[in-house]
C-alpha cells in the first residue's frame, strides 16, 4: 500500500480547505469524508457571514463549491468513516470499513456533533418529533406548536427559522438569562410567534408508546413546579460535542474532549494536525474553520519538508 503524504479526515470547511491547500502544494491529499459529508453547513440554509457572498450562499452550495475546488486541484475524496487509527505508527495507519491508508501526515477535521439532553424519550423519538436540525425538519411542523431547547445563538436561530412553519415556538431555557448574542436575542424576542419558558428544564418528552411527540413536561428550576407543554415537535439546540472518540488516549485533549492545538494547528503528536470545530469550542464559525484548515495544511507542508519547528513560524510558503 503506498504511503500518502497527507490524509485528511472530515469534509466540512476545515477539511476541504486543508485539502485545497495541500492539493495546491502538490501533496496529493486523500480526504476521507465521514458519514456527515460536508459537515454542519449541509444542515443550514442561507449563510450570510461567509466573506465573498454579499447576498449570502446556501450552506450545501458553499460546501459543494469547496469540494469541487479541492478536487479541481487534485484532492482525492473517498466516502466512508474512519473506524480505527494508530497515531503512534509511522507511517500513520488509518482504516475505514472497507479500506486502509498510510500517511506521513494526518489532518483531523472531524468537527463536532449536536449534544442531547440525555432523556430516554429523546433518543426513542428522534426523527419522530424530536430533532437537532431545524433546517432539515422544520417543514414537517407546518401549523404546529413546537419547542426549541437551549439559550444560545443556535437556539435563537432555530426558533426564528421555525416560526416560518410553526404556529408557535416556545424556547425552553434552563436559566433566566440567555447565552445568545444580543442581536440574535433581539430578533427572537421581537418575533410574535416565539414564547418563552425560562428557568425551565425538560423533565420528560411524551409519548414514546405512541411513537410521536404529544407534549413535554417542564420543571421550573426555582419553584420545582411541573407544567405540561403541548407540542408536537422538540428541537434540541444545546451545543455540540467534538468528534474525537477515535483519537482518545492518542493525543492531548481538553476536559471536554476538544483536541488541544498549539503553534497553529499542531497537536501533541508530531505530524498530526487538527483544524475546525474538533479543536475550537470558542469561535466555531465556517470562516474560522476554513482558516484553521489552511493553517493545518501549511503546518503539514512544513512538517513534510522537514522544516525545524523553531523556524516554521517565520517560513513563508
Ligand atoms: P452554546 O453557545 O454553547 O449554547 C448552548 C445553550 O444550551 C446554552 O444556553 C446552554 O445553557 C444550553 N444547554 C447546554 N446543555 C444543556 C443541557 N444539558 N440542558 C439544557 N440546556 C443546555 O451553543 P450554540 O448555541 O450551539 O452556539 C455555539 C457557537 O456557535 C457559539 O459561539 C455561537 O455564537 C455560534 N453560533 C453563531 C450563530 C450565528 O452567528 N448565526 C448561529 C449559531 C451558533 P446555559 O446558557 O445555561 O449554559
Amino acid at each position: 500500500m503506498p504511503t500518502r503524504d497527507v490524509v485528511i479526515i472530515g469534509s466540512g470547511p476545515a477539511g476541504l480547505t486543508a485539502a485545497l491547500y495541500t492539493a495546491r502544494a502538490n501533496l496529493r491529499p486523500l480526504l476521507v469524508e465521514g458519514f456527515e459529508a460536508g459537515g454542519q453547513l449541509m444542515l443550514t440554509t442561507l449563510v450570510e457571514n461567509f466573506p465573498g457572498h454579499r447576498d449570502g450562499v446556501m450552506g450545501p452550495d458553499l460546501m459543494g463549491e469547496m469540494r469541487a475546488q479541492a478536487e479541481k486541484f487534485g484532492a482525492e475524496i473517498v466516502q466512508g468513516n474512519v473506524t480505527a487509527i494508530d497515531l503512534c505508527a509511522r507511517p500513520i495507519a488509518i482504516k475505514t470499513a472497507d479500506a486502509a491508508f498510510l500517511a506521513k501526515a494526518l489532518i483531523i477535521a472531524t468537527g463536532a456533533s449536536a449534544k442531547l439532553l440525555g432523556l430516554p424519550a429523546e433518543r426513542a423519538l428522534m426523527g419522530h418529533g424530536v430533532s437537532t436540525c431545524a433546517t432539515c425538519d422544520g417543514y414537517f411542523f407546518r401549523g404546529h406548536e413546537i419547542a426549541v431547547v437551549g439559550g444560545g445563538d443556535s437556539a435563537m436561530e432555530e426558533a426564528v427559522f421555525l416560526t416560518k412553519f410553526a404556529s408557535k415556538v416556545t424556547v425552553v431555557h434552563r436559566r433566566d438569562t440567555l447565552r445568545a448574542s444580543k442581536i440574535m436575542q433581539d430578533k427572537a424576542r421581537a418575533n410574535p410567534k416565539i414564547a418563552w419558558a425560562l428557568d425551565s428544564e425538560v423533565a420528560e418528552i411524551t409519548d414514546t408508546a405512541k411513537g410521536e411527540v404529544t407534549s413535554m413536561v417542564l420543571r421550573h428550576n426555582k419553584t420545582g413546579q411541573r407544567t405540561v407543554l403541548p407540542v408536537t415537535g422538540v428541537f434540541v439546540a444545546i451545543g455540540h460535542t467534538p468528534n474525537t472518540s477515535l483519537f482518545r488516549g492518542q493525543l492531548e485533549m481538553d476536559a471536554n474532549g476538544y483536541i488541544v492545538t498549539h503553534d497553529g494547528a499542531k497537536t501533541s503528536v508530531p505530524g498530526v494536525f487538527a483544524c475546525g470545530d474538533v479543536q475550537d469550542h470558542v469561535y466555531r464559525q465556517a470562516i474560522t474553520a476554513a482558516g484553521s484548515g489552511c493553517m493545518a495544511a501549511l503546518d503539514a507542508e512544513r512538517y513534510l519538508e522537514g522544516v525545524p519547528e523553531h523556524l516554521q513560524a517565520t517560513t513563508t510558503i
